[in-house]
């Protein structure tokens, strides 16, 4: 069975074979560490997560680095806004390198509950500045890059096939439009390799020497620095979210593949959005859900079911009827672990039949561009007819079961039997809600109002209704 992946280059499926026989590359974009991990990226590093965890299974050997973007990606991709870290620092009145510390640390802690298994190699954009210079010196010996108003650009007029990966119509009169808006660049799709660090009297905080001044690398050149440092100047699999494809993708592909001559990526992968009512979410309206809150509230276990439950080039339209479908998903899950768990020894039913199918259409799904959500029906399918025939199997096969279940959801990073704290809180807070209750039956409201207070005070909230009382982070 062959694994087929759609690759945003061609616009069509492919069969996956590595470059080289032993190994395959694979490099995914990493978080611009500004601010905590929402439930967009964390859908974006999941499904990356569950492309190495599913060719491993295949017995691929992968190396795969998804890098920590630290310094330069601005809020603007025309290269005319802010540097995200930095704008951020600032208003939280702390310096750069303490804010992308602590936003590392956060993502480890938020990606590790949520099972996203680390990269192989997961570097940060400001340990490779030096190898960041040799490339852009490449660049110029090689007449693609120019230095304009104390920033170096990248020259898109001279890179024969700019934009096909998003398909770019280079349209010459907006060409001439957007010159107009930056006078340093010579052409409309032109973009920064090295920023200057002067801002008026000011500087960018990070900032390292060069050969064009104090400054700070590119968003884009980094990524190619990073990709092509740890796995080589052509590799097999890169990935980000189809917001990287028109300028981020587009840019690494130019910068790569004319410092190289060699082509940059064989397979282009796109993970799709996760929109709010059909929204992007955005911090600003409101529609924005931080990973952290939704593991508080739900268990990383749901959260993670929930992101891996639809395919990734499809967009996900988030509510919470979401979490709700992938709890009672994962407490189906647990209950069948359960009962196999403890079956006692009196059935007859082996089951390596079945094992073999099961897997077959596992992998079968998994083969067609890492359909997970296929994938997760044939595992519900086999737990049906496991549920069904419980009295039959023998204790070995109920084991047998339970290994095959666990081993297939755990290609996808779901684990069911790591139970969270959360999990725990959840039935602490019900436990806490009883006790409540029983005081309110013998009118303690003082008691009852005390416990209701004090929760506030560590940030719980008690919704009293008249029917029942409920609980939810403030
Ligand atoms: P950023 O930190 O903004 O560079 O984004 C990190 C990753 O998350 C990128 O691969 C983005 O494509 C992806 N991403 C950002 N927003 C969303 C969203 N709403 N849904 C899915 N992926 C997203
Ligand atoms: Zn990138």
């Amino acid at each position: 069975m062959v694994l087929k992946i759609y690759n945003t280059m061609t616009r069509k499926k492919e069969a996956f074979k590595p470059i080289k026989k032993d190994v395959v590359t694979f490099y995914s974009c990493g978080q611009t560490v500004y601010d905590d991990l929402h439930i967009g990226n964390a859908r974006a590093y999941s499904n990356w997560d569950v492309v190495t965890r599913y060719l491993r299974w295949k017995k691929f050997n992968v190396l795969h680095v998804q890098n920590f973007t630290d310094v330069g990606h601005l809020t603007d991709d025309a290269d005319t806004g802010e540097d995200k870290i930095e704008k951020r620092a600032k208003e939280r009145k702390i310096n750069p390198w303490e804010l992308v510390d602590t936003q590392i640390r956060k993502y480890y802690k938020d990606a590790d509950e949520l099972n996203i298994a680390r990269a192989n190699i997961m570097p940060r954009a400001t340990s490779v500045i030096p190898e960041m210079i040799e490339l852009i010196e490449k660049l110029f010996k090689k007449g693609y890059a120019y230095k304009s108003g104390g920033n170096v650009y990248f020259n898109t007029a001279k890179f024969k096939n700019y934009g096909k990966i998003a398909m770019l119509k280079l349209d010459k009169n907006k060409s001439k439009a957007r010159v107009a808006e930056d006078k340093n660049k010579k052409n409309y799709f032109d973009f920064a390799l090295w920023l200057s660090a002067k801002k008026g009297k000011k500087m960018h905080v990070m900032n390292w020497d060069s050969p064009w001044g104090r400054g700070y690398p590119g968003w884009h050149l980094e990524c190619s620095v990073m990709a092509m440092k740890f796995l080589g100047d052509t590799i097999d699999l890169h990935a980000g979210g189809i917001d990287h494809i028109p300028v981020h993708h587009t840019n690494e592909i130019a910068q790569s593949e004319a410092a190289t001559g060699k082509k940059f990526v064989k397979t282009w992968l796109h993970g799709a959005f996760i929109t709010i009512k059909g929204e992007k979410m955005s911090k600003s309206k409101g529609n924005f859900y931080t990973a952290r809150e939704l593991i508080d509230k739900w268990g990383a276990s749901v959260v993670r079911y929930a992101l891996v439950n639809t395919h990734y080039r499809k967009t996900v339209d988030f509510t919470e009827e979401l979490l709700e479908n992938a709890k009672n998903n994962m407490d189906k899950i647990s209950n069948v672990l359960e009962l196999l768990n403890n079956k006692k020894d009196y059935g007859k039913t082996e089951l390596d039949e079945e094992e073999k199918n099961i897997k077959k259409l596992f992998a079968e799904a998994m083969n067609d561009d890492f359909n997970t959500s296929q994938a997760l029906l044939a595992v519900h399918d086999f737990i049906k007819s496991v549920n069904k025939n419980i009295n039959e199997l023998s204790k070995k096969s109920a084991l047998q079961a339970k290994g095959l279940i666990l081993e297939l959801l755990g290609v996808l990073g779901l684990n069911p039997e790591n139970k969270t704290i959360t999990d725990k809180t959840e039935k602490v807070m019900n436990l806490i809600i009883k006790v409540r209750e029983e005081l309110r039956k013998e009118k303690n409201y003082k008691l009852s109002d005390k416990v209701r207070d004090d929760l506030k005070r560590e940030g719980i909230i008690l919704n009293d209704d008249s029917e029942k009382t409920t609980w939810s982070l403030e």
